[in-house]
């Protein structure tokens, strides 16, 4: 465990993953971000690109820096999946309403099919 994660919360599933308790594939991974695949894709690439340090949401004011990083990682996570040329959508739920479902800041990378031009 490094510095970053070391305010991992036990009852979070994303934590667990980082931390390598199941062994997942990583698809990137750097000093501030994990990136693996989803367990219920909803396209064809389906990656989730999770910060090292558990922060809920936007909501729970995480370091521009950090968000920096996660930022950045979304372009190299669609070039190694091969959706950099074709396009990717990128989602990120903040709170019940929205959708989130785990509550460990993380961003959708979507790509691998042609999505509709509208958002909803
Ligand atoms: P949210 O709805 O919070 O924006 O997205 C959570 C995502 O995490 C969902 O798309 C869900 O399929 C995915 N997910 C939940 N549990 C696991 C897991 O144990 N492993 C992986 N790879 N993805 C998970
Ligand atoms: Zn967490």
């Amino acid at each position: 465990m490094t510095g970053k994660e070391l305010n991992a919360q036990d009852d979070c599933i994303f934590c667990k993953i980082i931390a390598g308790d199941f062994n997942t594939d990583f698809v990137y991974q750097d000093d501030y971000v994990v990136a693996f695949d989803d367990i219920s894709p909803q396209a064809p690439v389906h990656t989730l690109i999770v910060p090292r340090q558990h922060v809920i949401n936007l909501e729970d004011n995480p370091d521009p820096e950090l968000l920096k990083h996660l930022f950045s990682a979304v372009s190299k996570v669609a070039q190694i999946k091969g959706v950099n040329e074709s396009g990717y959508r990128i989602i990120q739920n903040n709170g019940r309403g929205a959708g989130q479902t785990v509550f460990h800041l993380h961003v959708h990378v979507l790509g691998g099919k042609r999505f509709s031009e509208g958002m909803a």
